[in-house]
């Protein structure tokens, strides 16, 4: 039940956690961060067609690995000035977006393609995407447009944002212990557009399935560490591979290692932690992530097999060989600590902003994906 006593106590408790000046007016300086990172994003995607090598680094070697960092520590920032997030607004900032109310069952659909399409790029990397520039560029394009037109279809972020964006399943993933809330500079004012806002109710956003049936974000759980470990395994295609041979394995074992990982998941669960889920989700996305690092950043400075795939800049020759054995060390102590105690209080990523004059009261019933206005 969503309703508007639960609009006021979210609004109460958002000023207890964050002090009064959370719901006072948004930094202008945003809209001046969201501008550049647009047109930094405009750079890249030029720079993929005629620079591709800076370009491909640009997007995969430092974009890329930044990014869940910033979704574990301060996804509330990313979700402020992310480049894709600001092109999907331009049609509600511009004012001639439809304005439609995403309803339960159209943001369930757009989850489950979200997630379907993250399982896909990301295998496509290693047969195209890590080395052609006009791929990825075509990629970034396709996913701008289809940003472009759920903004023009839907009110403000449920389209594209807390929708069909398949990176915002591994913000929920990651996103669990935010260091850090911010204000939201994009919505001027709530208008309830969706019933599941990742950024003012990220726990509200992760059961948009409902009490019953496999939600998007458990399967991500489930899978995911599988994923991630599988997908390091393969390299990306060079001209001396078989290409279909290259095809099927660049797809196959990270989606094996996804099956293996959700058969683990559900082993443990209904076998040894029964009563423990919460534990066992903390310690899959903390593996995930983990894992990522764990290869990410020596493959960055050359360490690695598969070298010079992933590596931003060679300093094998600079850096001591235990430099791997550092990183991993560092980054996995890091997170474990971070991510795997339970939270202490829920925090938002971002203050919901005040309620619009004319907002939505929803009753919502998210199991039967029914809403009433
Ligand atoms: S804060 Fe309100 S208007 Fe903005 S995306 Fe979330 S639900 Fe929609």
């Amino acid at each position: 039940m969503f309703t508007d006593s639960r609009a006021r106590s979210e609004e109460a408790a958002s000023s207890e956690v964050f002090g009064a000046s959370a719901l006072s007016a948004p930094s202008p300086a945003w809209g001046w961060v969201q501008a550049v990172l647009l047109a930094l994003g405009g750079g890249v995607l030029a720079a993929l067609f005629w620079l591709p090598s800076v370009g491909l680094h640009a997007v995969w070697n430092v974009l890329i690995p930044a990014a869940p960092l910033l979704f574990v520590f301060f996804p509330g920032l990313w979700r402020n000035i992310c480049p894709m997030a600001t092109f999907a607004l331009l049609p509600r900032k511009l004012g001639f977006s439809s304005r439609r109310r995403m309803a339960a069952w159209t943001n369930r659909a757009l989850r489950w393609a979200g997630l379907a399409a993250l399982l896909l790029i990301v295998p496509l990397r290693h047969v195209v995407l890590d080395i052609s520039g006009p791929a990825t560029a075509l990629l970034l394009v396709t996913a701008a447009s289809l940003a472009f037109l759920l903004g023009y279809v839907f009110d403000w972020k449920s389209g594209w944002c807390s929708g069909l964006c398949p990176v915002q399943p591994v913000e929920l993933l990651y996103g669990r212990r935010p260091l850090a809330s911010f204000q939201n500079p994009r919505c001027a004012a709530c208008v309830n557009c969706t019933q599941a806002c990742n950024d003012s109710d990220p726990e509200r956003a992760r059961s948009a399935m409902g009490k019953s049936g496999m939600r998007p974000i458990n399967l991500l759980t489930a899978g995911f560490p599988g994923f991630v470990w599988a997908w390091f395994q393969v390299p990306n295609f060079r001209p001396e591979y078989d290409r279909l041979a290259h095809t099927l394995m660049a797809f196959g074992l990270p989606l094996l290692g996804f099956l293996i990982s959700a058969l683990l998941f559900i082993l443990v669960r209904s076998r040894l932690l029964p009563s423990h889920r919460d534990v066992l989700v903390r310690v899959f996305a903390t593996a995930a992530v983990v894992t990522y690092y764990w290869y990410r950043l020596p493959f960055l400075v050359g360490f690695s097999p598969v070298a010079p795939d992933g590596m931003l800049v060679d300093l094998t020759q600079l850096l001591p060989v235990w430099t791997p054995f550092a990183m991993r060390a560092l980054t996995s102590t890091v997170l474990v600590m971070w991510l795997l105690p339970p939270s202490r209080s829920p925090r938002h990523w971002l203050v919901r902003p005040p309620y619009s004059q004319d907002h939505v009261v929803v009753t919502a019933d998210l199991s039967s994906g029914r809403a009433r206005r």
